[in-house]
């Protein structure tokens, strides 16, 4: 019996709301809060009549946290699920400190505005004492312990599938396989056709942000940075085939060094075709990739918001994904003083994903993941005051909901290793 506000209504909330409309027993009221009040009218409109969650809506700028503060207050929730973008963390943490509610997200703080002084103070000496200079990292978020520890309030960061599900393998494989964890290869496959000649399976300026960036992994207490796209390596996915992935910084990276012990070495590879890679060289060529507002016809325009504009939706993509998804971690260390390597992965389909829930499954395994962590936490079982990854609580109940509630997983006890 809880009550969850959502906010954001794209791609992965509504993946998130089918689930938590499957899930009734728990989510007996959800309210949908998004800056487009339509799209979660349209929502709520397809799912009445076939749930018994009582549903309402909301139009919101998530970034205005006085108005957010008082939406919070007046519907009540026992928390609030961040699916909307990087952009609005810290002002929907803000709103939920001062409406007294536990908060839930899938991604750290992005700033949106990377020229801002303020923040890129803050960046440039990041990027100079930890060595990596992606835009997004945990520091932000993580800067918020002490008001949630002293508000007796629960954040949980990161709660989609990477980071997320891949975290919670992490703290799985380190609970029931290894007395030590020596090192993590985080995969990311991705065999799914869209037929577009270029898209992106979530929001695309966030993706693109991602990808362009220099690529970086941990190795023996310190970030390793180099050049975006620079390490590949093929892997033969389980039920996929054979991929060209590519190392990049991810987020989970940082959590993981920080929160298992002994860890030598963390890597993150994803897997792109020649085409995407290509498309993405060649906007980049262009500028349109650039984050930076210029003048275009007497108005002010960011190159990559333009490009987004131009690209297919993410969320339209559903009907025409065909393919499947294998996203797992790879760890290598010792149990009882021999070596040992396990890889745990879970295997998605597109058209499954789609026929189940009206989403591809790039939505779908982020959006199921922000329907378990807002559980764990409105139910009790991960809620102790302070800001935490996911990694941080016990796995089990979450691995279990996973075989529940749609994405399956499987221990394979002697994986090929990457090089
Ligand atoms: P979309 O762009 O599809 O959806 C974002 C939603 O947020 C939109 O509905 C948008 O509103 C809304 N929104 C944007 N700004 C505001 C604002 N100021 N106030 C209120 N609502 C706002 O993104 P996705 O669904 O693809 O991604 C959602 C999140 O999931 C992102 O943070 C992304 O990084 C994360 N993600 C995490 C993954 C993981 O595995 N951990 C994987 C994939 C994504 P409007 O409809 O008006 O545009």
């Amino acid at each position: 019996m809880s009550r969850l506000m959502i906010i954001g209504c794209g791609g992965v909330a509504s993946v998130a709301i089918h689930k938590c409309c499957q899930n009734s027993d728990v989510f007996t009221d959800i309210c949908i809060a998004s800056r487009t009040k339509e799209k979660c009218d349209a929502i709520k409109a397809e799912l009445e009549g076939k749930t018994s969650t009582k549903i309402s809506t909301a139009r919101i700028d998530a970034m205005d946290v006085p108005a957010l503060t008082a939406l919070i207050q007046d519907y009540k929730p026992d928390a609030v699920l961040n699916v909307a973008l990087p952009y609005q963390d810290l002002a929907i943490m803000d709103a939920c400190l001062a409406a007294g509610v536990d908060y839930i997200d899938t991604a750290n703080y992005e700033c949106e505005d990377t020229d801002d002084p303020e923040w890129r103070a803050v960046y440039e000496k990041r990027c100079k004492n930890l060595g990596f200079t992606a835009y997004f990292d945990y520091s932000w978020q993580w800067a918020y312990q002490k008001r949630f520890r002293e508000a007796g309030l629960t954040a949980l960061l990161g709660s989609g599938f990477d980071p997320g599900v891949t975290s919670v393998f992490s703290a799985y494989a380190l609970k029931h396989y290894f007395d030590e964890i020596h090192t993590i290869d985080i995969l990311d496959c991705n065999g799914g056709d869209h037929g577009y000649p270029f898209a992106t399976n979530f929001n695309p300026e966030i993706n693109l942000r991602e990808v362009s960036a220099p690529g970086s992994y941990w190795e023996n207490g310190k970030w390793v940075e180099i050049p975006a796209m620079s390490i590949r390596r093929e892997y033969n996915f389980d039920q996929v085939g054979k991929k060209d992935m590519y190392l990049l910084h991810h987020e989970e990276i940082e959590s993981l060094a920080k929160n298992i012990p002994g860890i030598q070495r963390i890597r993150f590879f994803m897997t792109f075709g020649q085409s995407y890679l290509t498309h993405m060289k060649c906007l980049e060529n262009v500028g349109l990739l650039g984050t930076t507002p210029i003048e275009f016809e007497g108005q002010q325009i960011v190159p990559i918001q333009f490009l987004r504009a131009l690209l297919p939706d993410p969320a339209s993509l559903g009907p025409r994904t065909v393919g499947k998804t294998n996203i797992g971690c790879i760890f290598t260390g010792l149990k009882d003083g021999k070596e040992k390597k396990i890889y745990i992965y879970n295997v998605c389909d597109h058209q499954e994903c789609y026929k189940e829930v009206g989403s591809q499954a790039i939505s779908y395994t982020t959006g199921v993941p922000a329907m378990i962590g807002s559980m764990m936490v409105v139910n009790g079982l991960w809620k102790k005051p302070g800001v935490f990854n996911v990694e941080e609580f016990d796995p089990d109940p979450y691995m279990e909901a996973l075989n529940k509630w749609g994405l399956p997983w499987v221990v394979d006890e002697n994986p090929a290793l990457v090089d």
